[in-house]
C-alpha cells in the first residue's frame, strides 16, 4: 500500500525564507567541494538532495539565486536576510533535475542517514567515518548521480 504523500516545511536558519517538500528525501551527503565551503561557511556541507519537483517555493521569497561556475552547476539560492543557503538545483535533463537542500533547513527526523563525502579532495581536514570518501571532480559528480537514481529507483539500477 502507497503511503500518503506528506508534506514538510522546511526553512532558513533565520525562518525568513520557508519552502516545502513532498515525499520522502531521497539522498544525504557531505560535499567537500571550494563552492560548498564558501557558500555554506564551513568545511563541508551536509546536503540532502531530492527531486527538483517536490519541492514548493513560495512565488513571493527572499530568495536570492546565482551560479557559482560553468554549467553543469548548481543554482544555489541563499536567503537575503541571513545569507544562509535555502535550497540549490541542478536540471539533469528536461523534466528531472535534482535540488540540494541544507541538512539543517529540514526537521531533524526526516533526515535520511548520510551516505558519502564527496569531492573529499578539496577538504580542510580529514574525516574519521565510516562512509566512502570520493575523490574527484567527475567521480565525485557521479557519484552524487548514481546514488540518486539507485536510491530513487531502487528496482531497475541495482540488477546486475
Ligand atoms: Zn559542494
Ligand atoms: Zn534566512
Amino acid at each position: 500500500m502507497a503511503k500518503p504523500v506528506t508534506q514538510t516545511n522546511c526553512h532558513c536558519p533565520c525562518g525568513e525564507s520557508g519552502f516545502s517538500y513532498h515525499g520522502t528525501p531521497v539522498l544525504r551527503f557531505f560535499c567537500h567541494c571550494s563552492i560548498c565551503q564558501q557558500v555554506y561557511g564551513k568545511p563541508f556541507a551536509d546536503i540532502v538532495a531530492l527531486r527538483s519537483k517536490q519541492i514548493a517555493l513560495p512565488p513571493e521569497n527572499d530568495i536570492e539565486f546565482s551560479k557559482h561556475r560553468l554549467p553543469p552547476a548548481v543554482n544555489r539560492g541563499v536567503c537575503k536576510s541571513c545569507n544562509r543557503p535555502v535550497a540549490g538545483f541542478l536540471p539533469v535533463v528536461p523534466g528531472f533535475g535534482l535540488a540540494f537542500i541544507p541538512a539543517a533547513n529540514l526537521p531533524a527526523a526526516e533526515l535520511p542517514e548520510p551516505s558519502m563525502h564527496n569531492f573529499y579532495h578539496r577538504r580542510v581536514a580529514d574525516i574519521n567515518d565510516e562512509l566512502p570518501k570520493v575523490s574527484g571532480y567527475w567521480k565525485s559528480q557521479w557519484a552524487v548521480t548514481a546514488s540518486f537514481l539507485t536510491a530513487l529507483f531502487p528496482a531497475t539500477f541495482r540488477r546486475g
